[in-house]
């Protein structure tokens, strides 16, 4: 892929950088080549604010068709896996490193495709205003797509999973696993481990989050 296919997202954002202006302008992004090939962008749900981020990979086919981040069977995992860390959805900021769904044709389905490292690189100025606008306690990264955008390298997600560490902008990152690993392991014996190590990581980005926030004098989300 020739880097003028991946301008990146630089030029696309717009001078106002709350969230409402950055959305907007997300959807006449083309920093790189996903926005041909799919429905709409996918942005992200939530409001500034939140103690919490939580960064994915890419939207999926369902969120490609709906607009929004986390509705297909992956969310419906975070979704349990928030409630049972004790956490209100409603306040947490979720996004993603990529905002546009890679896929494949195979007939009339529309198989995922992991994003390459250029779109990651490309798609990265989104999140980066985002976390800016939002300036959480702290950031989740979900599996190793979004660990090599908000970290800048490599990330070994059963090394580093479940530790607070900082990013280059000095931001606190934990890094867990992406709810769609959890989906195949949905008959496995080693399912409820992995359920729990999941729960676990997110209530320990919460308890993190929390205690930050109480240290600047306010609420955090999770305990609203
Ligand atoms: S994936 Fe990101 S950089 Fe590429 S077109 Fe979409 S919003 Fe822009």
């Amino acid at each position: 892929m020739a880097d003028e296919e991946r301008p990146g997202a630089e030029r696309f954002l717009p001078e106002a950088r709350d969230l409402q202006s950055l959305r907007a302008a997300a959807a006449d992004c083309r920093g790189c080549e996903l926005y041909r090939d799919a429905t709409q962008v996918v942005f992200s749900t939530g409001h500034a604010r939140t103690a919490l981020v939580l960064v994915g990979e890419q939207p999926g086919d369902r969120e490609d068709v709906e607009g929004a981040p986390f509705v297909g069977p992956a969310g419906r995992i975070l979704d349990q896996a928030l409630r049972d860390a004790g956490i209100d959805r409603d306040e947490v900021y979720l996004t993603n490193a990529v905002k546009h769904f890679r896929f494949r044709r195979q007939g009339k389905r529309r198989i995922h495709e992991k994003p390459a490292v250029g779109n990651i690189v490309a798609c990265h100025p989104w999140l980066e205003a985002e976390l800016d606008a939002v300036q959480p306690e702290v950031v989740v990264c979900l599996g190793a797509t979004a660990g090599r955008s908000v970290l800048g390298r490599t990330t070994r997600i059963q090394q580093e999973r479940g530790r607070l560490q900082k990013s280059p902008e000095g931001r606190a990152v934990l890094v867990t696993t992406h709810p769609s690993a959890l989906l195949r392991l949905k008959d496995d014996p080693g399912w409820d481990a992995a359920y729990d190590a999941f729960v676990s990581d997110l209530e320990a980005a919460a308890k993190a989050a929390k205690a930050a926030r109480s240290a600047n004098g306010a609420e955090t989300g999770a305990d609203r």
